[in-house]
């Protein structure tokens, strides 16, 4: 169709709203409730537009175009308008610019200096919420809230849960778990996809940076750090680190702050597939439990227990990667080394914000000696390294400590949806077929569709799996699985959409691109690899040798398997 916007003329396919059209013409609108992929709400209002014809100003975002449309996108009358939303929502907002944590990345700051916008105290009328920091993973700070209810659709389109929702109406308008509760006590996940969308500093983990410096500063203590999958595709973005994989680099970094070794979780997870892939295997041929659902995904985990107890049986006994590699640290490692493993102190470097309430999971111990100490997001990892003023781009490439440093290809694309998925067929095909898989990369399962399906060949056998990320779209398998309309074998779920490297606790983009780009880094790692099969790890084949004698004995259970239990669908 034809419009004509700021007086040039446009031509566009059908079906676009305003915003959609100016952005695929570069024109900039700026927008505060409106996110791609979710539903428009149109609320904020700041992305108002003139439409000749129109009354009064237009919300771009929900207003569709259409032929012959003349569209003004920065009059005056526009720029007052945007001007006295931001004035109005600033009104009612603590001024705590300087310590806040999305200070430099707030959308609601970025805007009130782009528009001028400033403080009106004769307007003030300030409403003040306790925070609720109930939860291990997440900070509520409704002070903070210009309830633009983008955690709201997030929640409910994209996880399918409904944590969180409007209350009240006009000034008194907030966004709350049900009945008021706090947060630990609803059916939230700990996802933390609603940190990833708040334009604002309303929604944070609970941080943990000024516990991880007092641990680092206490003498005494072996303070040992892990670096998960998707971390090192992703931390460079928060550095201007262009490079495939920043590993190398952090580990530089990490060992400049004081971190007494480094790990890494890609260890961990070629110790899941071992763990994972014959528990398949053991499941397929003694007539188990079927279909095995992966559980390293501790969001996705407390999904099932609210909403899909029934499933609990089909899950895998494992832990996740992380919480093995910390059992291993202390349980095996740190014998080694003559150290009490009560005095080693376990700090996890996560995509992940649920992975903070998973570690914290009292089935996470063996002995009484928790698996992992402390837990940092991404994010957080970004904040350590600036409070100690080391900068990722002056650091230099260094190996990650061993035994618990060496890792293959299949460890590295945990980090992705369908990631584990592979890795364990990869390994799985030698534990059936005595044989390794010709082709390594099972495109099948790769990707960012919702839900995957694939049939892998394991000799005579045909392995039906499928992979989904969101929990919306895990809803909508394990529905169709229950209604005997789907059948599988093997079934891979991770809570965030995309997997870990779009995890709750990675830099906020919105960008599919920039997700595109985390995902070729991840399958560029694997590919640059010799070793890609978990089974081919030697420092996995000595640890097995040395001390777990073979998966899923009764030492690898003691260590590196554990339990799940319902919990409650509603509040
Ligand atoms: S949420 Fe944004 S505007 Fe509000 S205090 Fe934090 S940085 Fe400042
Ligand atoms: S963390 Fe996840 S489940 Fe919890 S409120 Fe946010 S989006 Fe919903
Ligand atoms: S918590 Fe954040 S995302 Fe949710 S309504 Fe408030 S400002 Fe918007």
């Amino acid at each position: 169709m034809n419009v004509e916007i700021n007086g040039a003329p446009y031509q566009f396919d059908n079906g676009l709203t305003i915003l959609d059209a100016c952005r695929k013409a570069g024109i900039d609108i700026p927008t505060l409730c409106h996110l791609k992929n979710l539903t428009p709400s149109g609320s904020c209002r700041i992305c108002v537009v003139e439409v000749d014809g129109a009354r009064t100003l237009v919300p771009s975002c929900a207003y569709p175009l259409s032929e012959g449309m003349k569209v003004r996108t920065n009059t005056e009358r526009i720029r007052d308008a945007r001007k006295l939303i931001v004035e109005l929502l600033i009104a009612n907002h603590p001024q705590d610019c300087l310590s806040c944590s999305r200070s430099l990345t707030c959308e609601l700051q970025k805007l009130a200096q782009e528009l001028g916008a400033e403080p009106r105290p004769q307007w003030k009328e300030r409403r003040t919420y306790p925070v609720d920091a109930s939860s291990p993973s997440l900070v509520r700070d409704s002070n903070k809230c210009i309830i633009c209810g983008r955690c709201v659709r997030v929640c409910e389109e994209v996880q399918g849960i409904g944590a969180i929702d409007f209350t009240k109406r006009g000034f008194q308008t907030m966004v709350l778990p049900a009945f008021n509760e706090d947060l630990a006590s609803t059916t939230c996940v700990n996802c933390g996809q609603c940190i990833k969308v708040c334009p604002t500093g309303a929604l944070s983990e609970s941080f943990a940076v000024r516990e991880t410096i007092d641990v680092l500063n206490t003498k005494g203590k072996t303070v040992v750090a892990q670096i998960a999958p998707a971390v090192r595709v992703a931390l460079g973005e928060l550095f201007g680190v262009d490079e495939d994989n920043v590993a190398p680099l952090l580990v530089d970094a990490l060992r400049r702050i004081g971190f007494d070794y480094v790990f890494d979780t890609n260890f961990a997870a070629d110790l899941t597939i071992m763990e994972e892939g014959s528990e398949l295997v053991h499941r397929l041929t003694s007539g188990g439990v079927l279909p095995m659902i992966t559980s390293c995904s501790p969001g996705w985990i407390k999904f099932i227990e609210h909403f899909f107890p029934q499933y609990l049986p089909n899950l895998s006994s494992c832990k996740s990667p992380q919480q093995m590699q910390g059992a291993m640290i202390k349980g095996y490692w740190a014998k080694r080394m003559n150290l009490d493993p009560r005095q080693v102190h376990v700090v996890s470097l996560m995509p992940c914000t649920a992975k903070k309430f998973e570690a914290q999971r009292p089935e996470m111990e063996v002995d009484g000696i928790r698996d992992v100490d402390i837990v940092l997001t991404t994010r957080e990892v970004a904040r350590l390294l600036k409070a100690y003023d080391v900068d990722l781009k002056t650091c230099r490439p260094a190996a990650f400590d061993h035994p618990l440093g060496e890792a293959s290809g299949a460890g590295a694309i945990f980090g992705a949806t369908g990631g584990v998925a592979e890795a364990a067929l990869r390994t799985a095909h030698k534990l059936v077929t005595g044989r390794d898989l010709e082709n390594l990369d099972i495109e099948a399962v790769r990707g960012f569709t919702g839900v995957k399906e694939a049939t892998i060949a394991l000799g005579d056998l045909r392995l039906r799996c499928a992979v989904a990320s969101g929990l919306a779209n895990a809803r909508q398998l394990l529905t169709s699985l229950g209604s005997g309309e789907r059948k599988y074998d093997f079934i891979e779920i991770m809570a965030c959409p995309g997997g870990c490297l779009n995890g709750g606790g990675q830099p906020t983009v919105f960008d599919v691109d920039a997700l595109q780009e985390r995902l070729r880094k991840i399958y560029a790692i694997d590919a640059g690899m010799q070793l890609r099969r978990s089974h081919d790890n030697p420092s996995i084949q000595k640890l097995y040798a040395d001390f777990l004698g073979k998966p899923n004995s009764e030492t690898a259970h003691r260590f590196l398997h554990t339990h799940y239990h319902p919990r409650p669908e509603k509040v």
